[in-house]
């Protein structure tokens, strides 16, 4: 492909930190570099205590274990997001009631949450799509009113805010990714941000395969048993490392992120007003993160030949998700609340453009023009 869909930026300093982490003779995890991005996390987003993962998946399996998520509880979500939001949960026993999602944002839509809520109903795990915020005044009210956790996929979300409040910052519980096609990157990596310090303690007994070695290291206890389910969720130090690089520019690459953004954004608008693709919205309480560029096409079949045009002209576009109420998997542990016309209807339609640190302002000019050309002529 003449331009990739995502290509993984390294700030320059990733082998030296690894470097460093073997030097320091620790290799395992929760050392050194594990701590100092933790405290970055802590910093960055207010949260009371985070705790890296090897993957978000992990974290959001964290995050079940410390919501006691039994056999038939039920956790409300978005159909329109990636399988890990709902397997963490389906793994501990739960069922993800799946509701629809909102035709500007694609985020859940807030007013179909309370309708969904059953006496079994333990959960809402608002996901912040492309980085931009779920409406979470909505959702932190309507759990508070009926005794709920809010768990938030800020899996795409690090350095948004909803209101000023850092995304997985809000919830009780929230998670990241470091995955190699996020914003801040490891390989595979994540983080669980605790809010609610009621998990403090449990979240680092699960966090180290169910012992209580962290109290242990710190001198509380003088020995270190099995106390609590759990399991091996830490990352070791050579990918502390490889993040603590990319975690010291976060800002930096989010800068560079929001400029590929607005070009991209200048670039289709009058196409939008043409009426060729709709633009993605951003409401005004949002910052957003620049995780992605999408736009929507007004049908399916035009969102298709888009799609091969594009990839047969060296540009690769791709789309997602397969909703999850539609898969195979999500029809054998889920359900459905309400209809879903807007997931149906948006992840027909929907375009992923190319958007990675380092793409060139000719790069994106092609891509654009290849957008305009195809709606055009083709
Ligand atoms: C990427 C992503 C995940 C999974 O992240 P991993 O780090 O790959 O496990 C979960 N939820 C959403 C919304 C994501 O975008």
């Amino acid at each position: 492909m003449k331009i990739p869909f995502n290509k993984p930026f390294l700030t320059g300093r990733e082998l030296e930190y690894i470097s460093r982490a073997h030097s320091f003779g620790q290799l395992s995890g929760n050392g050194p570099f594990t701590k100092q991005c933790q405290t970055w996390l802590e910093e960055h987003t207010g949260c009371k205590r985070a705790l890296l993962t090897h993957s978000c998946t992990g974290a959001l399996e964290m995050a079940a274990i410390l919501a006691d998520i039994k056999a038939g509880d039920e956790i409300i979500m978005p159909s329109y997001t990636f399988v890990s939001t709902a397997n963490a949960f389906v793994l501990r026993g739960g069922v993800p009631v799946f509701v629809d999602i909102r035709s500007d944002t694609l985020n859940i839509d807030e007013t179909r949450i309370e309708p969904a809520i059953t006496a079994r109903t333990r959960a809402i795990v608002p996901v912040h799509y492309a980085g931009v915020a779920c409406e979470m005044d909505t959702v932190m009210t309507v759990a508070k009113r009926h005794g709920l956790l809010v768990i938030e996929d800020a899996a795409q979300g690090i350095l948004s805010s909803y209101k000023g409040l850092s995304l997985g910052g809000i919830g009780h519980l929230g998670v990241y990714s470091f995955h190699e096609t996020k914003n801040i990157i490891s390989g595979e990596g994540g983080s669980l941000l605790i809010n609610d310090g009621r998990f403090n303690e449990l979240a680092e007994i699960v966090w180290e395969k169910g012992t209580d070695r962290s109290r242990f290291f710190r001198g509380q206890v003088d020995k270190y048993t099995w106390q609590h389910i759990g399991s091996s969720y830490l990352p070791g130090e050579i990918i502390s490392a490889f993040l603590w690089a990319q975690l010291e520019q976060a800002e930096i690459l989010k800068a560079r992120r929001l400029e590929i953004w607005g070009e991209y954004h200048r670039g289709f608008e009058d196409m939008e007003k043409d009426g060729l693709l709709r633009r993605p919205a951003v409401p005004s309480e949002c910052h957003h993160n620049s995780h992605m560029y999408y736009i929507i096409l007004p049908d399916f079949s035009t969102r298709d030949r888009l799609l091969k045009t594009l990839n047969g002209r060296g540009v690769n576009a791709i789309f997602h998700y397969i909703p999850l109420h539609s898969s195979p998997a999500g029809r054998k542990y889920g359900r459905v609340c309400g209809d879903m016309e807007v997931t149906d209807s948006m992840s027909g339609r929907i375009l992923r453009l190319p958007l990675w640190v380092g793409m060139g302002r000719s790069e994106i000019s092609e891509v654009i023009s290849a957008v305009s050309y195809a709606l055009k002529h083709g």
